[in-house]
């Protein structure tokens, strides 16, 4: 049959109510979404609904044509930035946020986004402020450093340092330490961009004192130190000491400095995690600055720490760049409320929510597990899958201590028979929740990591299951 003006058609077309017969059967539409965004979906789906009779579908009516706008407008309503359940294992993972904010830079954050602050303003003399005041005190007890500057994450720390420090210079580094982090930051390309000249150094495996003393010269800029925060060398391997690159620097007039990629301001040993260098060991190892991530590790808001001298902060802070890289009132309000939490190393691990998450013994996964079962056992009825609680390896993430994996445990779905394809439809259904759960499947399972569900949301994670999931 060919597809027209029927008869038919223009029956059904008549069947159609007015816009305006639809907006006024609306007015809890208008009501939560005003009368523009309810207009245009009123619109939407009238559009829909004729060229679905166009094609030999009957004309939808009210009712249907009322639940059809209800639902674009929620989902027009419904922020992009969604919150998500990371049971992926990896605590600090980048593409859903690295860390998640203790309660108290929540309230600073929503102090300061709710009323004017003293951002750059002297409260005392009545005077212009310095907005890096709000965290230099703090970060100087913390650290040991002279003074300390804040930017929008480590990667702009670096560049500023850079670009302040060696423009038109040389940097010489370590061939071991020329570190790739998620593709946009490598450290050739960061030189290159801040206007530096990278002079590598040594081998892959292995690099000496005297590599850094003979690559010294005239155009020299300073000695640079990367962690290397995703991955290890082994074997036979040798890498110069801080101490012993700070001398040599020194020796020479030049400025050593240290991108320690991932900050922690404490001893993690003593939580029983490996060992972290801190910004503080770097300092005293003579390190003329050093730079952190402060979402990694750290566990706040995103943004990027300088520490070190006092000369070189100031050459820093008057680079032009700075400005364009600063920080605002809501990340710094929420920095100053994490920073304060580490003079308390006691009860750290309790309120620091990154280090409780990694902190958390297996015990407590297990157990969560055990309570869960049951309920996502029951809304996977039909699915042609096995679920079982099982332990599991967390990772740290962001680039963090790379090669240690932290005892966790979770549920785990494999595939009965030799339906893979299963595992995919899963993943998409736990996705497709409204608090989308993100897991990750390997070695044809597909893993659900509760290292990082909140207790206090266990409840609603069941709860969802049991609602929102599609059968198979
Ligand atoms: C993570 C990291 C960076 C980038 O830090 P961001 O805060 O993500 O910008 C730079 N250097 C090292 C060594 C890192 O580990």
């Amino acid at each position: 049959m060919v597809h027209g003006t029927t008869s038919d058609d223009s029956t059904a077309y008549r069947a159609l109510p007015s816009l305006d017969r639809l907006l006024a059967a609306a007015p809890g539409l208008i009501e939560s979404h005003g009368r523009s965004e309810a207009t245009q979906a009123l619109r939407q789906v009238l559009a829909e609904a004729r060229s679905g009779i166009g094609e030999g579908r009957p004309a939808p009516d009210s009712q249907a044509l009322l639940a059809a706008a209800e639902s674009h407008l929620a989902a027009r309503a419904s922020p992009r930035l969604k919150r998500v359940f990371n049971l992926t294992g990896t605590v600090l993972h980048t593409n859903l946020g690295r860390a998640v904010l203790p309660e108290e830079a929540i309230a600073a954050m929503v102090a300061a986004a709710r009323s004017p602050c003293a951002l750059e303003y002297d409260v005392d003399t009545g005077g212009r402020g310095d907005r890096d005041d709000v965290v230099n005190a703090l970060l100087q007890e913390l650290t040991g450093a002279e003074a300390a500057t804040v930017v929008n994450n480590n990667a702009a720390a670096v560049f500023l340092l850079l670009n302040t420090l060696a423009q038109r210079k040389e940097v010489i580094v370590s061939r071991g330490e020329l570190v790739e982090i998620g593709g946009a930051f490598r450290v050739p390309d960061i030189m290159k961009r801040a206007g530096a000249r990278l002079v590598e150094v040594g081998c892959t495996n292995r690099t000496h004192p005297r590599d850094f003393e003979d690559a010294i010269g005239p155009r020299t800029g300073l000695l640079m130190k990367i962690h290397t925060s995703n991955y290890a060398i082994e074997g036979f391997t040798a890498s110069v000491a801080q101490a012993d690159m700070a001398r040599i620097a020194h020796a020479r007039g030049l400025p050593f400095v240290e991108d320690l990629g991932s900050g922690t301001l404490t001893d993690l040993e003593r939580w029983g995690l490996p060992h972290e260098p801190t910004p503080r060991e770097a300092i005293a190892n003579g390190a003329d600055l050093v730079s952190f991530s402060c979402d990694k590790l750290l566990g706040g808001p995103q943004a990027g720490i300088l520490v070190g001298r006092k000369d070189l902060i100031a050459r820093i802070k008057k680079n032009p760049l700075k400005r364009a890289l600063r920080v605002g009132k809501i990340t710094l309000a929420g920095l100053e409320a994490v920073l304060r939490l580490y003079r308390d190393p006691d009860t750290l691990a309790e309120r620091l929510t990154t280090l409780r998450l990694l902190t958390r013994p297996r015990d407590e996964m297990l157990a969560q597990a055990e309570r869960l079962q049951a309920c996502v056992t029951a809304a996977l009825a039909g699915w042609p899958l096995t679920v079982s609680i099982e332990p599991m390896l967390s990772q740290i993430g962001s680039g963090s201590l790379p090669v240690d994996r932290l005892p966790s445990a979770g549920l785990v779905f494999r595939p009965q028979g030799r339906k893979s394809g299963v595992l995919n439809k899963l993943e998409a259904a736990l996705r497709g929740l409204p608090v989308p759960v993100i897991g990750r499947i390997a070695d044809n399972a597909l893993h659900l990591d509760l290292r990082c569900l909140p207790a206090a949301d266990e409840a609603s994670f069941a709860a969802q299951l049991a609602q929102g999931f599609k059968p198979c």
